[in-house]
């Protein structure tokens, strides 16, 4: 069986599995409480937050732990609103956002904002001259994810944040999703930025919100005060420990799978680029993430390639997991302004930090030939 859905989500690792089996069965304390028990929990609590804010490289403070990515960008969205209301009513979206970003400014906008959406270009890339004529005194809220998860391009953070520094009300919120560790961020330069477990080999239902000031987002959360007040509930202490190890597991990981990725997806445009009607989405760019590449038979559905491949114990998948079972276009492909035909016929291959060659030659194979089996024809006859 070769995995190749890494943007869904990865394998947890052994030592992440172990770890959270460890803290729930010694320490399931409450953190909150004021006994022994709660006090060596709330130190494992700590130490977690500690070693995460040491890896993002900001103050353990601006830490927060949540359920998932989708909740930290929903606390940051509306939060952050919610606390600048005063002082302007006009929000600005990329049009290649997650759901999870791109479902709270339609709430958003439902509650009475106004909404932009600010253009790619057709690689994907903000188009930052736009974003200048959309900007403006009345503009409260940005928010920009720092890889694309369907096509892997990497936006221009550093020169957003210079073209904001005209713009200091508002609060610039990055996802950090697919970008966390695969490119390097400097967040005194956002407001805030997500980040998931599942992502990096940690485990579904963990998330972490960094804030660069508490006080500019609100709570939309309420309850017991846990993290500040930020995220009422009690915490998943066993959840926040193996986040923290996944983390430090990646980084060491890092630079090796870096180096991988970039062979492996240079040697899927090298094999592709033979046949006249494979698409490549995401090209080899330095502006583009090694690890997720975008690929289209156009006139085929991508459901088609994706059970194709599945029968062949081969998995990728279509757009992304959480549009799947949509019969939507895909936004962020339709943005860049691809045609109907290349976006419908598209797959997403996305690696982890345990991907081999031999999984990437085997899905090359394996691709070529239902290609050639199944496919080409189809194609060639223009039915
Ligand atoms: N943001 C991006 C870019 C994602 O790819 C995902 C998940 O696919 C999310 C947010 C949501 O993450 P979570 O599953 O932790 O809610």
């Amino acid at each position: 069986m070769i995995y190749l859905d890494n943007c869904a989500t990865t394998k947890p690792y052994k030592e992440v599995l172990n770890a959270f089996v460890e803290v729930n069965n010694l320490y399931f304390g409450n953190p909150a409480s004021i006994n022994k028990f709660g006090k060596t929990t709330n130190k494992l609590l700590s130490a977690a937050r500690a070693q995460v804010a040491s890896i993002l490289g900001v103050d353990e403070g601006s830490v927060f732990f949540t359920s998932c990515a989708t909740e930290s960008n929903n606390i940051a969205l509306l939060g952050s609103v919610e606390h600048k209301k005063d002082f302007g009513n006009r929000i600005i979206v990329s049009k290649i956002e997650h759901p999870s970003v791109l479902e709270s400014f339609r709430e958003l906008e439902r509650r009475g904002f106004i909404l932009d959406y600010v253009n790619v270009d057709e690689y994907g890339l903000i188009d930052l001259e736009h974003l200048k004529t959309l900007l403006t005194k009345e503009t409260i809220l940005l928010s920009v994810m720092q890889v694309n998860n369907i096509f892997g391009a990497i936006q221009p953070i550093d020169k957003i944040s210079e073209i904001l520094k005209d713009y200091p009300k508002v609060h610039f919120h990055v996802d950090g999703v697919q970008g966390i560790l695969k490119d390097d961020i400097n967040l005194s330069k956002v407001d805030s930025y997500s980040i998931s477990a599942h992502k990096f080999h940690g485990l579904k239902g963990i998330g972490v919100l960094y804030l660069k000031s508490r006080r500019t987002v609100h709570n939309v959360i309420f309850g017991g005060g846990q993290e500040d007040g930020l995220r009422s509930g009690t915490v998943n202490v066993a959840a926040a420990v193996s986040l923290a190890k996944a983390l430090r597991l990646s980084q060491e990981k890092i630079n090796n799978a870096k180096k991988n990725h970039h062979e492996y997806k240079k040697l899927i445009v090298d094999e592709f680029s033979k046949y006249k009607h494979i698409v490549i989405n995401s090209p080899l760019r330095d502006d583009f993430v090694d690890s997720i590449i975008n690929i289209s038979l156009p006139k085929i559905k991508g459901e088609a390639i994706v059970n194709a491949l599945n029968e062949r114990e081969v998995m990728v998948s279509t757009t992304s997991a959480c549009s799947s079972k949509t019969f939507h276009l895909n936004e962020a492909l339709f943005a860049r302004g691809l045609s109907k035909e290349n976006i419908e016929g598209s797959i997403r291959v996305s690696f982890s930090y345990e991907t081999t060659k031999k999984d990437v030659e085997t899905f090359v194979e394996v691709f070529i030939d239902e290609y050639n089996k199944k496919f080409k024809e189809v194609i060639e006859s223009g039915i």
